[in-house]
């Protein structure tokens, strides 16, 4: 099988970390900042950072149009600032979203710095269903809006994690434990 490549894309927030568990796990990496580095990926993740200035970069760099484009043909997974990213609707207006899934983020809405939390999460969509520690940083909560989109992992009857096909949007960080299995869920989207 042709190797895949994922880009991660790289302007802000916490790319490295994504990076080094794909290449924990053998994935070539792409680390994302202009439109060309999108060529040859065959799937991108966004991840936690701050919306608003990721929102500025892309438009900065002109990528709101190719991530679009991209996201018609391959998998992506938007972690946190990510997810926000990658729903169809924010609650913020300085955020442009690339509206990729039917779902509404409100931004920091678990609460600010001091309310980031770690907990753990069922896993009950992966056959290995055991918890996951998920680790919460000024977090978006999701309001699911289309019929489209599967509600993955839940905690405390809200929705933490959904599906829209090939988009995947986590209102956590899976980079930041020794826990591979959710990036190996996306992997398993090709
Ligand atoms: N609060 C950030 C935002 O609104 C997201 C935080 C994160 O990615 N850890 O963009």
């Amino acid at each position: 099988m042709k190797q895949r490549k994922i880009g991660i894309l790289a302007m802000q927030g916490d790319f490295a970390k994504h990076e080094a568990m794909l290449k924990s796990l053998g994935v070539k990496t792409i680390l994302v900042k202009q439109i060309h580095n999108l060529q040859g990926c065959d799937g991108l993740i966004i991840p936690g950072g701050e919306s608003t200035t990721l929102t500025k970069l892309i438009r900065n760099y002109g990528l709101h149009e190719p991530l679009r484009k991209f996201a018609k043909r391959h998998p992506i997974m938007g972690t946190c600032a990510g997810l926000i990213l990658v729903a169809d609707h924010v609650d913020d207006e300085r955020v442009e979203p690339l509206r990729l899934i039917d779902i509404t983020a409100l931004r920091n809405a678990y609460g600010t710095q001091i309310d980031s939390f770690i907990t753990q999460v069922d896993m009950q969509f992966l056959k290995d269903s055991q918890p996951f520690r998920a680790v919460f940083i000024r977090a978006p909560q999701i309001q699911v809006v289309g019929d489209n989109v599967d509600v993955l992992v839940t905690l405390k009857g809200q929705p933490v994690m959904v599906r829209n096909k090939k988009i995947l949007a986590l209102a956590f960080h899976p980079e930041l434990t020794d826990d591979t299995r959710i990036h190996r869920y996306f992997l398993e989207q090709f």
